[in-house]
């Protein structure tokens, strides 16, 4: 016996989302779920084929564990036991996965949940899955090359294709250069250009001023974006000033060096001749600049180069295009909070003199990378730090005090007095790649129960009220119940 479904059994369908989750186990009867989630067993089944083959060895690690930060916040389970103690979920098995090749497990991997309390997203939730890999005695190279043939055999296995490996590998600086972003989409060009020379001379106050203050003018061309519409134009132009622009300058290209732009006036003929030089752009191209800080400039021009690529079908579907990003700085400044904080996570191995951690953080590069595909960021990894000596000196370069140190990672350090041998690894992420694999636009369409937004769970209510007998025990008391 079966009552009427609140919402039709049919691929194509109108439902809410929240609907559907809060029924997920008939939303799950679509085929177009049915098909995702049959993808996914397979593509970790397919992992598990291809490590196992090559010498790896699967290992659960604890989820109460201890805060092994990755730049979220920790999720805590207060413990009975211990009142007033408290377990952190992992936001990744990092520190384990470390431990485990001081244990002489020279490959190690786990189809790992980790757990991250921050804003969900498209492409991020509370809890989410990761393929969590380390080997002993590698250097950076050799874990690039085990991650492209996993990756070339799961695209094989799964959908039938076959990837060019090696992939590109970009410097970090480079990738923020052309694409402003380091989740770089190689599927199509409009790559970003400086537009400080064509605009050397130029007449418009706005432009001469943010030169003067030694800021960027940077540009990219639209093919055939000629038709743009003003009311499109302003849309994005109010998106760019969201991002923190002063504004959106655009320049429709017409025949024989004509220009249609709120500019126009100001620009002379040869810097209209320039500027489509520079950009490499013709007649019915279109070109939008932003005048700022640089980083305000590359950050909106590379939102806005996917956006339009997005918006006018430049990526073809089936287009796989891998990158590595190398070469990251091993710090970013926080601003927020006036300190240096690691792009990575700590226990990254720098690159080149160690002597800069000290003398000019800014400076230093980490042995880190990032796997990309059309855009996402698939997963990230590095060289580790293996002596106890440089990983206090990093803490310390990261304002966390000996004493802080040892409290938190103190297992840690001890651990690399035996004998630690050197060893590095990565993590991709099983639900962006399983996601894009099957073309969907969220990782929730590939997660068997997700949550929404709020870090609500439509079907169960979760999360939700206990008991105060519950807390008591705990020895706890809600001060906002
Ligand atoms: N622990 C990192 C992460 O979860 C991955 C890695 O460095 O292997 O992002």
């Amino acid at each position: 016996m079966a009552e009427t479904p609140p919402f039709l059994i049919e691929d194509e369908i109108e439902a809410d989302e929240e609907l559907r989750l809060r029924h997920r186990y008939l939303d799950l009867r679509r085929p177009v779920m049915q098909r995702a989630l049959r993808l996914r067993h397979k593509m970790i089944r397919e992992i598990r084929g291809f490590l196992d083959a090559r010498g790896f060895v699967e290992m659960e690690t604890p989820i109460l564990f201890k805060s092994t930060p990755e730049g979220a916040r920790d999720f805590l389970v207060p413990s009975r036991l211990q009142p007033g103690s408290f377990y952190a979920l992992p936001q990744s098995p990092q520190i384990l996965k470390q431990l485990l090749m001081v244990a002489g497990f020279e490959r190690y991997y786990q189809i790992a949940r980790c757990f991250r309390d921050e804003d969900l997203r498209a492409d991020r939730q509370l809890e989410f899955t990761q393929l969590d890999l380390e080997m002993s005695f590698v250097e950076r190279e050799d874990v690039l090359a085990l991650t492209e043939e996993l990756l070339a055999h799961l695209w094989r296995e799964c959908l039938g294709v076959e990837v060019a490996a090696p992939f590109p590998r970009l410097p970090y600086a480079e990738c923020i250069r052309r694409f402003g972003t380091d989740h770089v989409d190689l599927r199509y060009g409009m790559e970003l250009t400086d537009l400080e020379e064509v605009f050397a001379g130029t007449g418009l106050g706005i432009f001469r001023k943010v030169l003067g203050d030694g800021g960027a003018i940077r540009g990219i061309a639209v093919p055939r974006g000629g038709d743009l519409h003003h009311s499109h134009l302003k849309r994005l132009e109010q998106q760019a000033m969201e991002r923190g622009a002063n504004g959106l300058a655009w320049v429709l290209l017409r025949e024989r060096g004509e220009v249609e732009s709120p500019l126009e006036k100001h620009l002379s003929p040869s810097e209209r001749a320039r500027l489509a030089r520079a950009l490499g752009a013709g007649p019915g191209d279109a070109v939008l600049m932003v005048a700022d800080r640089p980083a305000v400039a590359n950050e909106v021009l590379g939102a806005l180069r996917m956006q339009l690529a997005r918006e006018r079908g430049l990526a073809r579907e089936g287009d796989w295009r891998f990158c590595w990003v190398v070469d990251y700085p091993f710090f970013g400044w926080n601003s927020a909070e006036d300190r240096w904080e690691p792009m990575h996570h700590p226990f990254t191995m720098p690159a080149g003199d160690p002597g800069a951690l000290e003398s000019d953080p800014g400076s230093v590069t980490a042995l880190a990378y990032d796997i990309v595909l059309n855009g996402v960021e698939l997963g990230s990894g590095s060289i580790r730090i293996h002596r106890a000596d440089l990983q206090r000196r990093v803490f310390d370069a990261l304002g966390i005090s000996g004493e802080r140190a040892q409290e938190r990672f103190g297992f840690l350090l001890e651990a690399f007095r035996y004998g630690p041998p050197p060893h590095g690894g990565i993590a991709p992420g099983l639900d962006r790649m399983a996601a894009l694999m099957v073309g969907a636009d969220s990782i929730r369409d590939v997660i068997a129960f997700p949550k929404i937004q709020s870090g609500v769970d439509p079907l169960s209510g979760a999360p939700g009220r206990v008991d105060a007998a519950q807390l008591e025990e705990l020895g706890l008391r809600l001060s906002r119940p």
